[in-house]
């Protein structure tokens, strides 16, 4: 190989590299990466990514966010927590509305620095479940529905649904068996015409027919002309089981459902596990 030009291999004459100057990159010194390493550890060990939950909003997030309080001792604390309406299903500490389990014996929990600033303030802390937000256990039955299984035993739909789905790694030309089954995407919610959908629904029957799905949840898939069926299984499958579970329990506990007749027809139609091919035809 030729000498790059300009390089002067008779010993005596061998330049001194450049002083370093700041218009030069550089390579880290051990010591500045030594540096940058700790830091990297200090910001992502497990004391730094520790969670808790907020006894009042009973939101999880970063311990580093929020503080131990002596409960009683927070001002105002009795004024914005003490629900107006005790409900049989409230479980109080000391008639306050917050995460009873979550406070120790020394009267002692962890509150978010959101909903401690509120209370000092005198304010009502948004996402505090005394207001309006406190919903209870939500039982198993209820639980176990997926997205689609919960459109079937609504009675209501103020949106209508938009997923659009498409390959991570859209840009090359791929075979989808070849993929790993990760799929990106967004939902878009749009003002449904509701009339329309009444005049559609048969009264108080249900569950929803399948066919009301294609009404209130369309699918696109973008970059990818056909999608193994497994890949939309997880977020579009249904089980009839779950669903009809669901639906006895609302008809049995939920004043708005007292009245509804539960339609073998319509169960019948379900798969019994699987993706309704009334969804696979709006793909
Ligand atoms: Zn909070």
């Amino acid at each position: 190989m030729e000498e790059p030009a300009g390089n002067e291999s008779d010993g005596e004459d061998v330049q001194e590299p450049p002083e370093p100057t700041s218009q030069y990159m550089q390579l880290p010194t051990p010591e500045q990466q030594q540096h940058c390493i700790a830091a990297f550890i200090d910001a992502t060990n497990n004391e730094a990514l520790e969670s808790a939950v907020c006894v009042i909003c009973m939101r999880e997030l970063l311990r580093k966010e929020g503080d131990l309080h002596v409960i009683k001792d927070i001002l105002h604390v009795r004024r914005h927590l003490s629900p107006a309406e005790v409900h049989a299903a409230h479980q109080l500490w000391d008639g306050l509305l917050i995460a009873s389990t979550c406070i120790d014996e020394g009267g002692q929990g962890w509150v978010c620095q959101e909903c401690h600033r509120a209370l000092r303030a005198n304010r009502m802390p948004k996402y505090a479940m005394n207001n309006n937000l406190w919903i209870g256990d939500i039982l198993l039955a209820l639980q176990k529905l997926q997205f689609v299984e919960s459109l079937l035993v609504a009675q209501h739909y103020p949106r209508c649904y938009v997923f659009k789905l498409y390959p991570r790694d859209a840009s090359r030309a791929q075979n989808p068996h070849h993929l790993q089954r990760a799929m990106a995407g967004n939902v878009t919610l749009y003002e449904i015409n509701v009339p329309a959908v009444v005049d559609m629904l048969e009264g108080r029957l249900l569950l929803q027919s399948v066919e009301t799905l294609s009404s209130v949840l369309a699918i696109m898939l973008v970059g990818t002309k056909q999608l193994p069926k497994s890949w939309l299984s997880r977020t579009f499958r249904v089980h009839c089981d779950v669903v009809l579970e669901a639906l006895k329990w609302l008809q049995a506990n939920n004043e708005n459902y007292n009245d509804v007749t539960i339609s073998e027809e319509h169960i019948n139609m379900l798969p019994v596990d699987g993706i309704p091919a009334e969804i696979e035809a709006t793909i």
